[in-house]
């Protein structure tokens, strides 16, 4: 047998953004605290919190927008800062906004984006991507007399452009009606298949459409991280629901002071008292309510732990922020 060729490094490489240990800081005010992630070759990394979370100003420093107050961000191996002119090759960015050139028909304003990118083939670069967002028929019409959904198949074709490896979408549905809504999300499906995307959303229903791996992000921190499948099984048994025979005041009162519950909520019904809680700790705390319920004199009629759904991971990760 003969020997196998020496792979190349990029073999090896997989990671294609690497955020390490990033603070941003606006004056006083922290917005990211420490985060770190990867975003691996050929993945859609939903990068999923609510309004306020940090998610734009991660982007921006991603993108080279923004400098970091602490932390480094490497993209395909080289770090943004020493490697500018390499990062923005191998990226694309549809920013929140989408700021488009108004009075520029989408022929203008790509070829001007060709322009000052240097890209040499910008003829074909601009068929090429015309052809992925399909922007034909608006082609001459200037981007202010657009539907949204077409401004951000413009802007999404502005971010293909030079054809980057890595596509980083900052909440690119926002603003669009229901079928723009599904019309967006079918071609970052497409574009998935060829490219790195980095999709940032407040929806939870498109993350768990498009991403093959989620962050959750709140107040500039990192809450949870993987599959949706992994979220809802980490926080399995987080949940316990139960169906207690005694009175509603005491085992309130009861349960206020448990000290293996963290909240709680109760109902009464005719025949028992319903309720649920989340434990302190992570694990299944059936058993220490059981003990519970005996040496409290509450007989239990019900006792299960549920697995919670990332739609509810998501809820109690960001529970503040909802309040
Ligand atoms: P949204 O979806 O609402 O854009 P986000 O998750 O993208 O939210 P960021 O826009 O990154 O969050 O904002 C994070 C925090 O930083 C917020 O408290 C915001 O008010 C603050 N912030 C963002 N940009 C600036 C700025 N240019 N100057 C000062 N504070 C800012």
């Amino acid at each position: 047998m003969g020997s196998s060729p020496t792979p190349s490094v990029s073999l090896f490489f997989n990671k294609m953004i690497e955020v390490k240990n990033l603070y941003k800081y606006y004056g006083e005010d922290p917005a990211v605290r420490g985060i770190s992630f990867n975003v691996e070759k050929g993945e859609i990394l939903g990068f999923l919190g609510p309004n306020g979370a940090g998610k734009t100003t991660t982007l921006r420093v991603i993108t080279g927008f923004l400098y970091p107050t602490k932390g480094e961000v490497f993209i395909d191996g080289k770090n943004v800062l020493e490697e500018p002119l390499y990062c923005k090759k191998k990226l694309g960015y549809l920013p929140e906004d989408n700021p488009l050139y108004t009075d520029l028909t989408p022929r203008e304003y790509l070829s001007f984006c060709a322009e000052a990118r240097g890209i040499e083939d910008a003829q074909k670069k601009m068929e090429e991507v015309i052809e992925k967002t399909q922007i034909a028929e608006v082609w001459e019409k200037p981007i202010g007399e657009l539907s949204k959904g077409y401004r951000q198949r413009v802007g999404i074709a502005q971010a293909l452009l030079h054809d980057p490896e890595i596509l980083i979408l900052d909440e690119p549905t926002t603003g669009l009606d229901p079928v723009q809504i599904i019309e967006i999300r079918n071609l970052i499906k497409e574009l998935s298949k060829e490219k790195t995307i980095l999709l940032s959303t407040h929806i939870l229903p498109e993350v768990q459409m498009l991403a093959t791996r989620v962050i959750i992000i709140h107040r500039g921190v990192i809450r949870a991280e993987g599959t949706p499948e992994e979220l809802s099984k980490k926080f399995k048994a987080k949940e316990i629901s139960f169906a207690l025979k005694g009175d509603e005041n005491k085992i309130r009162e009861r349960l206020e002071k448990a000290d293996f519950v963290s909240s709680f909520e109760l109902m009464s019904k005719e025949d028992a008292v319903y309720g649920k809680f989340l434990p302190k700790e992570n694990g299944d705390p059936r058993e220490k309510f059981a003990k519970f319920a005996y040496e409290n004199g509450f007989l239990i009629l019900e006792l299960y732990s549920k697995s919670l759904g990332l739609e509810e991971v998501f809820i109690e990760l960001t529970k503040e922020e909802q309040k």
